[in-house]
């Protein structure tokens, strides 16, 4: 008797994918029927689609309509197909002509009185539609915003389901977008406002220049968190590609800033050690939401206390540190996040936290290794600098001569060695020094000379360095090397990186 067909999208993880939605009134006994795996929340659309068309002055067609989601295989979650239900229904039934709305994709999910209500995840919908060729999308008006940042498609949005029935009618405009808010400043906290701290300075300067993990280690008032807050502030901005990502997931996770522009600074994300899983890696009913560990894609994650974290949760950042990818287990499928981090991890030397340091703790010393140990395994055996940070004192900044340098400034000299490292390792595809394999740097033609390694070999000769720890202290003396502008490291370089990867305590090194 009628039939329509509506383009709405579904998303799987990061990933959109066109979905049709089809409905077929028939005569038979009044009823609504969804079919194609459709999940809780599509379920409950029957009655929300119901309510909002008969609020919005429509007539309920009393036949027996079947609603279809294709393809019937792609699981499909969350509320996002509402207004492609009704639109299609409402088409089938012939109270809309189907034409106008050809080629157009329809999301949005509507409320008993037929409002139309934002939905997540809205920014990866419309890129997915653009890239399958859709030319025009209707989007709710709440994310219209974050829609526009899509190039190669239109957008027009809505605020209620009445609007879109007036417009396929020919009775009524939609909405345009609410012109982009001016972007955010590009503030955020500096380096010039940690004073002292030589070492953690340089620390963290080198790790944004390799791409290395960072673990600081240090009582409270060392400055940890501090200098962890400022690592994206010394890294490049992202590029067209991972803004796209980050701003995605972002949308996903609902915490998208509403003012229309792409994410540019990488992100960062500081957990606390007491987080629940979902929050950590990610989960929770209906549309899996990101996590930390993937908002903290391409950017940071910062673990402060690390040690306190509970067994569970350190076994769940194992999986996506190494793979840069979380899989979460769903009743449907898996659903799966990109988590490419760089992880900075903080921990205090020792259980009681002393904030004098050293002077003030009493734990035995078995009690100080078995907090860190901890660590190893999962977290630290993936990390290359482990600095160990001292509370300034009072002597050292008011002696400090000159005020401490800006990150723009520091920032620079990351793009320089960036730039370098890249450029050395283009035909290999590496990025930064962090993801070169050791057995790459102790080959011809990127073995360094005997005389230059005297100090590394001997650590690793006295057991006091891992063979991993050795290749990590290779990494890193690339990475110096390519800060101070040389075609490869000498001895010096060779024995600062040694210096980063050991601290000042043996028990942190390995
Ligand atoms: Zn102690």
């Amino acid at each position: 008797m009628g039939y329509a067909r509506i383009h709405c999208v579904g998303l799987v993880g990061l990933a959109g994918h066109l979905v049709e939605v089809e409905a077929d009134l028939s005569a038979g006994l009044p009823a609504v029927v969804l079919t194609g795996l459709p999940d809780t929340a599509l379920h409950e659309a029957r009655d929300r689609v119901r309510a909002a068309v008969v609020n919005s002055g429509q007539p309920w067609p009393n036949r027996r309509i079947t609603v279809n989601l294709l393809p019937a295989a792609l699981p499909k979650q969350g509320s996002g197909f509402d207004l492609a239900i009704a639109t299609a229904m409402l088409a089938g039934s012939g109270e809309l002509p189907c034409a106008a709305l050809d080629g157009v994709v329809v999301l949005g999910e509507l409320g008993l009185d037929g409002t139309v209500r934002p939905v997540r995840g809205v920014l990866p919908m419309v890129a997915a539609a653009a890239r399958a060729g859709m030319r025009h999308v209707i989007v709710p008006l709440g994310n219209a915003r974050e829609a526009t940042v899509v190039p190669g498609i239109s957008v027009r949005a809505v605020d209620s389901l009445r609007r879109l029935v007036d417009f396929v009618r020919g009775a009524g405009p939609l909405l345009d977008p609410p012109p982009a808010e001016p972007p955010p400043p590009a503030g955020g906290p500096d380096l010039s406002d940690v004073a002292g701290q030589e070492m953690g300075r340089y620390g963290l300067e080198v790790a944004a220049a390799g791409g290395h993990h960072l673990a600081m280690f240090g009582s409270p008032g060392a400055g940890k968190t501090m200098l962890a807050e400022r690592l994206p502030s010394i890294l490049p901005e992202l590029d067209d590609d991972a803004a796209l990502e980050v701003t995605a997931l972002q949308s996903i996770a609902g915490v998208l800033p509403p003012d229309g522009h792409l994410v540019r600074r990488p992100p960062f994300q500081a957990p606390h050690h007491s987080a629940s899983m979902a929050a950590l890696v990610g989960g929770g009913s209906g549309l899996a939401r990101p996590g930390a560990l993937s908002l903290a894609h391409r950017g940071v994650l910062f673990l402060d206390e690390a040690p306190e974290l509970s067994g569970t949760a350190l076994q769940a950042l194992r999986q996506p540190l190494e793979t840069g990818r979380v899989v979460l287990a769903r009743a449907r499928g898996t659903t799966e996040y990109p988590a490419r981090v760089q992880l900075v991890i903080a921990a205090n030397p020792c259980p009681c936290a002393s904030p004098a340091g050293d002077q003030a703790c009493t734990c035995p010393p078995a009690v100080r290794r078995r907090y860190l140990a901890k660590l190893s395994g999962p977290l630290l055996d993936r990390i290359d600098i482990r600095l160990s940070l001292h509370p300034v004192r009072a002597a050292q900044l008011l002696t400090a001569s000159e005020p401490a340098t800006p990150s723009a400034e520091v920032a620079t000299r990351v793009a320089g060695a960036r730039a370098a490292a890249a450029a050395r390792w283009a035909a290999d595809g590496w990025p930064v020094n962090a993801e070169v394999p050791g057995s790459q740097l102790r080959r011809y033609p990127w073995r360094l000379p005997t005389p230059d390694t005297v100090s590394l070999r001997a650590a690793l000769d006295r057991a006091l360095l891992s063979a991993r720890g050795f290749d990590r202290v290779l990494r890193l003396a690339w990475t110096i090397s390519d800060l101070d502008g040389k075609d490869r490291p000498g001895r010096a370089e060779v024995d600062e990186a040694l210096q980063l990867r050991m601290g000042d305590r043996r028990e942190y090194a390995g």
